[in-house]
């Protein structure tokens, strides 16, 4: 890896402000996905580990609350700025081990460090309430303090944004935080609490556990005392698993599960717009993210002329390793990603739905896969009830609106749907209708740290960014004087 910045390279855990190995000096292997090769190992810490990271955290964040929040802010402002300067390298580094395009890599850090622009601001605004009291002898108050230390676990589609939208809010809010990143991806992490410590991010305030035993890891967050807050971006099985391991300590939990998003496109479309939507929409990310359209609905009148047209866009995507130039789409993330996807064309294909482009392993070998459109789609397929995650774009047909809108929410998941139609009465029925945490009307893309993300029903619990994203990590203290 050739790194203007070599030191951004990292492959020991971040613990107390030190780099630190496993005490049994165990390592595991990340590998890049677009070729197969082992970049580094790195160290594979245990639950004893995660135990003296929350030693550390502990009383660092007493003292981090205890500073002023216009320095906490200045110290987001100057981690904001390095990761920004450093963007070069980080986007290298991010790409090597998650294989999304150099170009994705450079918008996912532009992104993840709008969250720490976003709420260093949003730290000196926090503010507590005074109401009028019903008795004349007392006088009613709130304090907004920091819930304390928490705990973060992350997935490896978006190594560094998922981390900045969780510990940016966090560490504004004056908490600590014991992170796991994913085990793919552990690299953007380490580099990003380099970035910390330069900013001066104090030890003990943010520290990073990297090691492949997930669950023991994770329980041990979960079933630790001082941890007052879980924070998870993954699937919804482990956010379960996560929620009932909280249960005996009666954590606050932010869960940013799975998603499986209806993309509905009307007659009264805007073609244009919604071909170019459902193209941004679907393969972001060789379409690994939890917001790509998973079930693109379209209504009778224009339906053949959709899917031709994304059939012949889907076709000329550039699928390559992501490290070239003018390559659109890398490899999936690995052998499990890439089975998921085959089998769940396979299975469209084995109930009817016919090919317009793709529909499998891509030339380039490994977990590469061709970009596909897939019609004739049906409820009785797996695309229908789970989540993808990969570059399929499975059209389904609909005639009417109310059948639209049933089959959209015919589903356990609710994080985001998209709708295109210029009909400006449909655009408020249908975005009432549909039982999502976002609607996205007439465009493909929506994520910036203005706007509030999550979901409703299996797909979790909380919002984060926008000005909602920081009372998550707050508590609410009523203080009633008597006078
Ligand atoms: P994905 O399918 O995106 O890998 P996961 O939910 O399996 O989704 O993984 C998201 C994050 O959760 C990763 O950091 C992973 O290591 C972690 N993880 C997986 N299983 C568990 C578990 N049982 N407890 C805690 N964390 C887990």
């Amino acid at each position: 890896m050739k790194l203007k910045d070599p030191s951004l390279l990292r492959s020991k855990a971040y613990i107390n402000g030190e780099w630190v190995d496993a005490v049994d000096g165990r390592v595991f292997g990340v590998h890049n996905p677009a070729n197969g090769k082992l970049i580094i190992e790195v160290a594979d810490l245990n639950a004893d580990a995660v135990t003296h990271a929350i030693d550390a955290a502990v009383p660092a964040q007493k003292s981090w609350a205890a500073t002023p929040a216009k320095t906490r802010a200045m110290i987001l402002r100057r981690w904001h700025d390095l990761v920004i300067e450093n963007t070069d390298d980080l986007a290298i580094i991010l790409t090597t081990e998650m294989g999304k395009p150099l170009a994705e890599s450079k918008g996912e850090i532009a992104y993840g460090a709008s969250f720490i622009d976003w709420f260093g601001e949003e730290a000196r605004r926090v503010c507590g309430d005074v109401m009028e009291s019903p008795q004349v002898d007392k006088r009613l108050l709130t304090f907004k303090q920091p819930i304390g230390v928490f705990g973060a676990i992350t997935p490896w589609n978006f190594p560094i944004a998922m981390i900045a939208r969780k510990v940016a809010p966090g560490l504004a809010a004056g908490c600590a935080c014991v992170l796991k990143p994913a085990e793919q991806t552990p690299l953007s992490a380490l580099a990003l609490a380099e970035l910390a410590t330069r900013a001066g991010i104090p030890p003990g305030v943010m520290n990073i556990v990297t090691g492949i035993d997930a669950p023991a890891i994770g329980k041990a967050l979960c079933a630790d005392d001082r941890i007052r807050k879980m924070t998870f971006t993954g699937s919804t099985e482990v956010g379960r698993i996560l929620m009932r391991q909280s249960a005996s300590t009666v954590k606050k939990m932010s869960l940013e599960l799975g998603g499986n998003a209806p993309l509905l496109v009307f007659n009264d479309a805007n073609l244009d717009v919604a071909i170019e939507g459902a193209m941004l929409s679907k393969y972001r990310n060789a379409g690994q993210t939890c917001v790509c359209a998973n079930r693109i609905f379209v209504q009778d009148g224009i339906y053949d002329e959709f899917a031709k047209r994304l059939a012949e866009k889907s076709a000329a995507i550039n699928v390559g390793d992501g490290l070239d130039d003018g390559v659109d789409q890398g490899p999936l993330i690995d052998q499990q990603g890439y089975k998921k996807v085959l089998a769940h064309v396979d299975d469209a294909i084995s109930k009817g739905a016919k090919v317009l482009t793709g529909g499998k392993s891509h030339k380039m070998g490994g977990t590469f896969f061709e970009p596909t459109v897939l019609t004739d789609m049906d409820s009785s397929m797996k695309m229908f009830r789970e989540e993808t995650f990969g570059p399929v774009a499975g059209i389904f047909r609909f005639t009417d609106e109310e059948e639209a809108i049933k089959a959209a929410n015919d589903t356990e998941f609710g994080l985001a749907a998209y709708l295109f139609t210029e009909n400006t009465s449909r655009l408020f029925r249908v975005s009432e209708a549909l039982e999502y945490g976002i609607v996205a009307v007439n465009t493909g893309i929506f994520s910036s740290e203005v706007g509030p993300f999550g979901g409703v029903k299996n797909s979790g619990l909380g919002r984060e960014g926008s000005k909602y994203g920081i009372d998550e990590f707050l508590e609410i203290k009523f203080v009633c004087i008597g006078i």
